[in-house]
């Protein structure tokens, strides 16, 4: 079987990897998704990173997903004259910036007047403060402290499992949404995302500024892991965002939700993207420590399309390093994955498409073939072949080029160009030659191919054809 990864990797990109030539080595070592993160960082690095991720992609020779990662109605504390150190058992009002007075710790954007309630906890800076709320008078939360420790100003604060009243996109998302699409991303990763109506207003966006990106809907809240499966018809792909889930539901449930989003995603065939702290101490050390190591595999033996870096290649000392001790956990761990084969259940609403796809895999596996050749207008049928976890490599092919760094995320996909095909069987040739040329393929090797016959429509996959290459 082949010995090429599967599992495509995410760098976020930062002042430690901004340079050509360390692009082209993180592209070297195995990244297929460069993430900008807009909760830091000015439109102009975020401009010049874009820029040199392009140039190094053009330089490497392999598409990458653009993804633009908006920060979302994150609540923090205010302004602080200086911080401010809580102890346990002590009081403490917590107050909407615009009705603080005195002592109170400001929070912006205001949420609390009719959303906190006694009772509710509010988490600061990750959790290492716990406050839990006994009174609310308009905006203004009387509460005790139950984990002491230090306030710094404008660290994150969140109030587990209560529904907050801010819009999903902020005033400076819809701005660096703007700027983003001017960079010509494929993804927009969506956070604090708590419904399919949510994910939907993006998308109308998206419609109505003429893009063609995708909609990463971040699950980081209690409320989005209740909507799941409706945030799921509407996203185009998930990220378990580990950071913010872990404050909202407490670390210990994490795991066993990361198998669940992860399955829940596979079933619809939606990549799914695991983050955070995945090689945290790679910030500061060449080597993984162990459970971190494991970490990484146990994502990939749930079933995540991708595994992403945060710190560790935006600030870290080895950013390099941490991509390819990814890729080599992945090149490990790979092979022990099982077949997804589905025999269609009845109360499917059955899809050509998908009847299609399975089949496609099960004749390859069948025949042994080398590859499975995917020509391809949106990369929806990549994906649909994606989410059988086939053990042939797949190779999907298309002339357009937002549809190759889309599959540049897709979980054992192989993006490659061909040139726009006038009728099915200048199709199936170019899309071999391009599979031999890849050397992903040879002359005489079995593969099998699958497509629509109405050439460049999409959802049109209507053929099964084994070939010879
Ligand atoms: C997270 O919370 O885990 C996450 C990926 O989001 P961010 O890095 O934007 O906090």
């Amino acid at each position: 079987m082949t010995a090429e990864r599967r599992t495509k990797i995410v760098a976020t990109i930062g002042p430690a990897s901004t340079r050509e030539d360390l692009l082209s080595s993180l592209i070297e070592a195995g990244m297929d998704g460069a993430r900008l993160n807009f909760s830091h960082g000015t439109h102009e690095e975020h401009g010049e990173s874009a820029r040199l991720v392009r140039a190094a992609q053009a330089a490497m020779g392999r598409p990458i997903a653009l993804i633009a990662d908006l920060q979302g109605p994150k609540v923090r504390i205010g302004d602080l004259p200086a911080p401010v150190e809580l102890r346990e058992g002590e009081a403490v009002v917590v107050a909407d910036q615009d009705a603080a007075r005195g002592d109170d710790l400001p929070v912006a954007p205001g949420v609390l007047a009719g959303a906190a309630h006694a009772g509710c906890d509010i988490l600061i800076d990750d959790g290492l403060v716990r406050l839990r709320v006994e009174r609310v008078e308009g905006a203004r939360a009387f509460s005790r402290v139950v984990t002491g420790g230090v306030v710094n100003p404008h660290k994150g604060v969140n109030l587990p499992g209560v529904s907050l009243p801010v819009p999903s996109l902020t005033e400076k998302d819809l701005a660096d949404l703007d700027f983003a699409l001017g960079l010509g991303i494929d993804y927009v990763a969506q956070s604090f995302v708590r419904s399919r109506a949510d994910v939907a207003l993006l998308r109308a966006k998206l419609e109505r500024a003429g893009s063609e990106a995708w909609v990463i809907a971040k699950i980081e809240l209690q409320e989005a892991v209740a909507a799941l499966p409706d945030i799921l018809e509407e996203a185009d792909a998930v990220m378990i965002a580990r950071g913010d889930l872990g404050v909202e539901v407490g670390v210990a449930e994490v795991p066993l939700l990361q198998k669940q989003i992860i399955l829940s995603a596979l079933e619809r065939g939606k990549p799914a993207i695991t983050a955070t702290q995945m090689l945290e101490s790679m910030i500061a050390r060449p080597e993984p420590t162990r459970a971190e190591a494991s970490d990484v595999a146990n994502a990939i033996l749930d079933g995540t399309s991708a595994v992403m870096l945060s710190a560790e290649t935006a600030v870290g000392r080895y950013p390099v390093e941490a991509v390819e001790t990814m890729a080599e956990i992945a090149r490990a761990v790979e092979p022990s994955l099982g077949y997804r084969h589905q025999l269609p259940a009845a109360a499917e609403a059955p899809t050509v498409g998908r009847a299609m796809s399975n089949a496609a895999c099960d004749l390859a596996e069948a025949l042994s073939a080398k590859a499975i050749l995917v020509p391809t207008f949106t990369g929806k049928t990549a994906s649909a072949v994606a989410r059988l976890r086939p053990q042939r490599p797949i190779v999907a092919l298309t002339h357009v080029l937002g549809s190759l760094q889309h599959m540049a995320l897709e979980w054992g996909v192989t993006p490659l160009e061909i040139e726009e095909s006038t009728d099915v069987d200048d199709l199936w040739r170019r899309s071999i030659d391009a599979a031999r040329e890849a050397g992903i393929v040879s002359e005489g090797d079995r593969v099998v191919l699958t497509a629509g016959t109405a050439v460049n429509i999409p959802g049109s996959t209507n053929v099964i054809k084994v070939d010879t290459a």
